[in-house]
């Protein structure tokens, strides 16, 4: 069944975030043929409309205001409802992202619609479209499809390949204006944690310290592999407790869910709670003391050893193969 699809074009910084581009994918599954419409929301996003189109949007409808150039549930609702009323769309993709997580329940209950979150794949088969997701802390999938009514799902980073980009494709960019008010927060500053780079949700590669990396020094080695490599920085909630590194850096079933190619643990047991939130990832390399750690258990590839002695040495040999 063709479907109109709105996805969100999740902007940071001016910049559009990756996960934009595998809405779009989704989008085109779930549209079974029907148009894709991605949304900008923010103060001045138009200029962002252009990417859009590259990675397959049909068209682009912006909502451009002053009180929309942080996000609030607030404004980002009243703005993405004013598009859903005046598109009237029979499906919506967001990425399951801080924003993402935060801004689809409030719109599926004015909406009173239901809501597939943390999809890692969609399929069309024997005439639904099949939304995947995993559970139980990611030691189970579960298989949904929509019967009745809008089909709204966030959609996890780095598991929807987004389309080739191809910059000889355009389309139609409209505005929808939008009085917006009420708002119970007002964003007066923003405040950067973590460190500047990568963006740890949406990392192709993350090298991930734990308790082992002893202290905030510790870490040194694994900023070091992570240049290198063009990655982000992780850690379990055993670092973060310690103390050795911010809580926005923790992986995990209380933390984020990263799915990148490469993860990199070095000096983390591999404790359940850790494993909810990286064993998804495609490639998995353990580095670890104790040859009985449970993070071997999840590991393609395992080193026993210090992580202080294989950190450097991988380091060197990574920056020999990029010369
Ligand atoms: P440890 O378990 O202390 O492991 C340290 C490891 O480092 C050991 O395996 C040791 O052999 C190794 N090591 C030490 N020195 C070296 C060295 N020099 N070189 C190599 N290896 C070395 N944890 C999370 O990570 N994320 C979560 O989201 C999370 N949520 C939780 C929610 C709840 C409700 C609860 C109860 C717990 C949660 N935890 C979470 C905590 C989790 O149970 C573990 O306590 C935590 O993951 C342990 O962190 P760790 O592996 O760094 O530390």
């Amino acid at each position: 069944m063709s479907r109109k699809v709105l996805v969100l074009g999740e902007v940071r910084d001016n910049t559009l975030r990756n996960v934009s581009f595998e809405a779009i994918a989704a989008g085109k599954t779930v549209a079974e043929g029907g148009e894709v419409v991605a949304v900008l929301i923010g103060d001045t996003v138009s200029s962002l409309a252009n990417e859009l189109f590259y990675y397959g949007a049909d068209r682009v409808v912006t909502v451009e205001d002053v009180k929309l150039k942080s996000y609030t549930p607030d404004g980002y609702s009243q703005a993405l409802l004013a598009v859903i009323e005046a598109e009237s769309p029979e499906g919506l993709v967001f990425g399951h992202t801080a924003l993402g997580k935060d801004l689809s329940p409030k719109v599926a209950g004015k909406l009173n619609s239901g809501l597939i979150s943390d999809v890692t794949s969609i399929e069309v088969a024997g005439g639904n479209t099949v939304f995947t997701r995993p559970i139980y802390s990611g030691k189970a999938f579960e298989k949904k499809i929509v019967t009745d009514g809008l089909v709204f799902a966030t959609i996890r980073p780095n598991n929807i390949a987004p389309l080739e980009k191809d910059e000889s494709r355009s389309g139609e960019v409209t505005s929808v204006s939008v009085d917006i008010k009420d708002l119970r927060t007002i964003v007066k500053e923003v405040v950067r944690k973590a460190s500047e780079g990568v963006d740890l949700s949406e990392a192709k590669v993350v090298i991930a310290g734990g308790r082992g990396v002893k202290s905030a020094d510790g870490f040194e080695p694994l900023k070091e592999l992570a240049t290198v490599l063009g990655g982000a920085v992780g850690a379990s909630r055993g670092a973060c407790d310690a103390d050795y590194c911010d809580y926005s850096l923790q992986i995990g079933q209380t933390g984020k869910v990263v799915t990148p190619d490469l993860y990199i643990a070095c000096g983390i047991s591999g404790a359940i709670q850790h494993l909810a939130g990286m064993s998804n990832s495609k490639v998995i390399v353990a580095i670890n003391k104790d040859p009985e750690a449970n993070i071997f258990k999840v590991a393609d590839y395992g080193i026993v050893g210090d992580l202080f002695e294989v950190v450097p040495l991988l380091t060197e040999e990574f920056k020999k193969l990029k010369v």
